[in-house]
């Protein structure tokens, strides 16, 4: 028999989320407007301390609002953190415009401010800055902001996986002017699917609101100016929403548990947990993951669709650990494959801090995510660790 399976993250609902649904239901607003809609809005206003938030489908359809609200426009470059899910980056392709990849730094995983500053001296033009705050952990935000203010751009905020992580005092999801968040089904609270556009700028919110339900002019009839777009969230998800918020932190202490706990377990392996900046961030710990230090990588090779290794005595790699771990019913996952590593974004412009660097590439040769589930038991996570620790056998 297999043991019972350990998963990388899931939905964990307590309750309240069924009221609130069931609440939509009994009084017949199945709708995409509804008390529990203004709720969630309000909820997430209150958590972010951002003033306006607007309900949409996905996270993805809040950074498509976000990229239209920044006015971008067919063929304008927009920077984009690299080394990130491509939900990130698509929004900026919907509209015809062309990332450009900016280098990863290894204090926090994210944005380099010293690569950002390279693009703009290469491409001055810019006005468009994605940021995301990976696997829960806040990026370099003053110094970004510093150069992003310089050269006179807006900053998008991704931070779907980072709800509830503070910069310096203040939630991610309010750092940028327009910021996005995620309540997909694996995000630290969820809707099952369903995401928010976070801004301070209420003629953008009342802009994004309009967009989301196809850009209905005020009129007595059916009267459009512009395009629109079927986004809006539904009122059923927005009870998922409303009762998930009140546990957010409780759900952040169960993922720090999680982290501090392989970290504590993993302190004599040639190893290093997600980096993150302990005096000015506090991260809402979403993934845990490890990176294997240079001199404990045994020989791994990834094509485009398959990986292999060749063993060696007291090293391993991530397709070892990964391999080894799904070989137990454990789910882990390698790190997000740099978006200038994809094919489908092969010919887009790519700028490290030097020429020939490439700190992404790096982590994610070395790096992956681990079980990070808040069900796990201790004992579990025990699971977990006996089979890593075995791959340094
Ligand atoms: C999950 C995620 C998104 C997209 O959110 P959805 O709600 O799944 O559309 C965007 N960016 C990052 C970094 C994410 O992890």
């Amino acid at each position: 028999m297999t043991a019972k399976k350990i998963w990388l993250a899931t939905p964990t609902m307590h309750g309240d989320e069924l009221r609130y649904m069931t609440e939509a239901y009994e009084t017949n607003w199945m709708s995409t407007v509804g008390e529990n809609i203004n709720e969630a809005e309000r909820l997430a206003c209150q958590q972010t301390g951002s003033k306006y938030a607007v309900g949409l489908g996905s996270g993805t359809a809040a950074l498509h609002m976000a990229v239209k609200l920044s006015g971008v426009k067919a063929w304008d470059k927009v920077f984009c953190t690299d080394m990130t899910f491509a939900a990130t980056v698509n929004p900026v392709v919907y509209e015809k415009a062309v990332p450009i990849f900016i280098d990863t730094e290894p204090d926090t995983w994210n944005m380099d401010p010293v690569a950002l500053e390279k693009a703009f001296q290469l491409y001055p033009e810019v006005k468009v800055v994605v940021i995301v705050h990976l696997y829960g952990t806040p990026a370099k935000m003053d110094e970004l902001k510093a150069v992003c203010d310089k050269y006179g751009a807006v900053i998008i905020e991704d931070a779907a996986e980072s709800l509830g992580a503070t910069y310096k005092g203040k939630q991610t999801g309010s750092l940028g002017t327009y910021n996005c968040i995620s309540f997909n089904g694996n995000k630290i609270i969820t809707g099952s699917s369903g995401g928010m556009l976070l801004t301070d700028d209420k003629a953008a919110a009342d802009k994004a609101r309009k967009w989301s339900t196809q850009s209905r002019e005020n009129a007595p009839w059916y009267q459009h100016e512009e395009v629109g777009y079927n986004y809006r969230m539904s009122n059923v998800i927005a009870g998922v929403v409303r009762g998930q918020f009140p546990y957010l932190s409780d759900h952040i202490a169960r993922k720090k548990a999680i982290f501090d706990r392989y970290q504590a377990a993993f302190a004599d392996l040639p190893v290093t947990m997600n980096p993150y900046d302990a005096e000015n961030s506090v991260p809402n710990f979403w993934l845990s993951c490890l990176l294997i230090d240079e001199k404990a990588m045994c020989k791994q090779e990834r094509g485009a669709l398959s990986a292999t290794f060749v063993k060696e005595p007291g090293k391993t790699c991530p397709t070892e650990i990964l391999e080894s771990l799904a070989a137990e019913n454990i789910e882990g996952r390698p790190i997000w494959k740099p978006m200038h590593m994809q094919p489908i974004y092969r010919d887009n412009a790519f700028v490290a801090r030097q020429d020939g660097m490439d700190v992404g590439a790096d982590i994610f040769d070395r790096g992956l995510c681990l079980p990070s589930d808040i069900k796990m038991t201790p004992e579990e996570q025990d699971r977990v660790i006996r089979i890593v620790r075995s791959c340094f056998a």
